[in-house]
């Protein structure tokens, strides 16, 4: 990997007086800003780049080529399902039917739009077991937040108010406690076992008639399915309280088993995580949020609602707790879902969650000599390891991690879950080939037996990226996000 280190800025590539553009003459006698008042007009000249054309089309290029991503290269990051995405959704969406559509225009001329959303949350509602979804919210965290709305209004609506409390186990997602708070509740903290899975006599102790909901994860943030979830439904429902399951993990699950049967109230699905969007830095994507039956009214505003004779409508309802999202929510994501189901049907989605598994157990089981694996049995879609199982060199999970990116691995998700001090969470997905793991168990294997042999070399890798070791304190403290700030310290 010699990838040039520093990429220029393009501001840093100007030259007085280049440019790229031959635009005609202004013709007009008139100048068009004379008319503005002069309290709105700029006083000085906008600082632009000056640069001629290849330069920028070499910049953008060159930059786009720093990017690591699941196009460019293995991306094993644990609780993000980083999973390849068919190209042929991106065509779907590209469309220039869909690409065009515009939220505003007339009902009458996006029927086919209508319709593609319509079946898009049928089919989540049968994949997760769920009466009805929303496709409204925007992401997963937003997804929760939704789904405790429709809770709190499900509550409200059978005049119980003294429920102000939402448990949420400690291997959690933050999301989870976030969004409770979000929504106006107190949070309660169940523990986890040894094994990872929730301590359902925790649990018990703190069920009453101030709990609103559980927020649970299954499989979850440790890779373990929760065994004991007929029973935690039960005890839940008992305490006139609902179950909310975070769908962030439901990748395993697909086409094995749904939510809804398990005893599920509420839940979200991570569409750009389980349904084939790429994301990262911030998305785009969806969470869209199911309910099971006698929950559907609570929903937010708008729904797509099918008319007797077949044609849609857009529906707002009076029950609904109000609305999370501009117009129906991100509808590039909705295709690409789409797309995804039916491209992969009932049998391929069937193989998504027992493919995705074999893969996370085939590498867990060919580190855990050199990895100290803290919670044995099989995993599901994802593992946990607490570092490495020599601790004596002081070579650490984020040596590791950085030591990875030298052999062009993205790293796995590290110091989450928060339950082990040295957490290296590796998620592989179901859309790797068998040569591209063996790859991976290879060099995690070197870097292993090197972190023993000769500590410092890991310690101080990686050292081919443009940065190796970034002060992360002041990083995080003093970032430095404008280029007007990098020009007045550097140039
Ligand atoms: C990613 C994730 C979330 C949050 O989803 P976003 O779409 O990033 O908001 C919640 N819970 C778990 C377990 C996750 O992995």
């Amino acid at each position: 990997m010699n990838k040039k280190l520093y990429s220029p800025l393009i501001f840093e590539l100007s030259h007085k007086g280049r440019n790229a553009d031959a635009l005609p003459h202004y013709e007009y006698s008139k100048d068009p800003i004379e008319n503005l008042q002069q309290n709105l007009l700029r006083q000085a000249d906008l600082t632009l780049p000056e640069v001629d054309e290849p330069t920028v089309v070499r910049h953008y290029t060159n930059s786009s080529n720093n990017n690591f991503g699941v196009d460019t290269g293995f991306y094993p990051l644990g609780s993000c399902t980083m999973k390849y995405n068919p190209k042929v959704n991106e065509a779907m969406v590209s469309h220039a039917k869909i690409a065009n559509l515009h939220p505003a225009q007339p009902i009458n001329t996006m029927q086919g739009a209508l319709r593609l959303y319509h079946s898009l949350e049928k089919y989540l509602a049968e994949i997760g077991g769920m009466a009805e979804f929303t496709l409204n919210p925007f992401a997963g965290a937003h997804g929760e937040y939704t789904g405790l709305m429709v809770i709190r209004a499900y509550h409200q609506s059978r005049g119980d108010s003294a429920r102000t409390r939402v448990i949420v186990p400690d291997s959690a997602h933050g999301t989870n406690p976030a969004s409770a708070a979000m929504a106006g509740y107190e949070i309660v903290e169940v523990k986890s076992l040894s094994d990872g899975t929730i301590n359902v006599d925790d649990l018990r102790s703190k069920l009453d008639n101030s709990i609103a909901a559980v927020m649970m994860t299954n499989p979850n943030t440790v890779g373990m399915f929760e065994k004991a979830i007929p029973t935690i439904a039960d005890l839940v429902h008992s305490a006139g309280a609902l179950l909310y399951y975070d769908g962030a993990n439901l990748n395993p699950l697909l086409g094995v088993a749904r939510p809804g049967d398990m005893g599920f109230d509420v839940m979200h699905i991570n569409l750009h995580k389980t349904f084939s969007t790429p994301h990262g830095g911030g998305g785009p994507g969806a969470g869209p949020v199911g309910v099971r039956k006698g929950l559907e009214e609570f929903l937010p505003n708008p729904r797509v609602v099918e008319n007797n004779d077949g044609s849609f409508d857009i529906h707002y309802s009076e029950g609904a707790f109000g609305r999370v999202s501009a117009w129906l929510g991100n509808f590039s994501v909705y295709i690409k879902a789409l797309a995804y189901i039916l491209t992969l049907g009932g049998e391929g989605l069937a193989k998504v969650g027992p493919l995705a598994t074999l893969n996370a157990n085939y590498i867990m089981h060919s580190l855990k000599d050199l990895y100290e694996l803290p919670i044995s049995g099989p995993c599901k879609h994802e593992f946990v390891f607490d570092g490495l199982r020599d601790k004596s060199t002081g070579v650490t999970t984020l040596h590791v991690a950085k030591a990875l990116l030298d052999y062009g691995f993205h790293a796995p998700t590290i110091y989450f879950p928060l339950l082990f001090h040295e957490s290296l969470m590796i998620e592989p997905t179901e859309t790797e080939t068998p040569e591209t793991l063996d790859a991976f168990i290879e060099v995690m294997r070197e870097i292993a037996l090197k972190a023993s042999a000769e500590p410092d070399k890991i310690k101080s890798a990686p050292y081919s990226t443009p940065i190796s070791h970034p002060d992360e304190d002041e990083a995080a403290l003093n970032p430095i996000v404008t280029y007007r700030q990098l020009c007045n310290n550097t140039i």
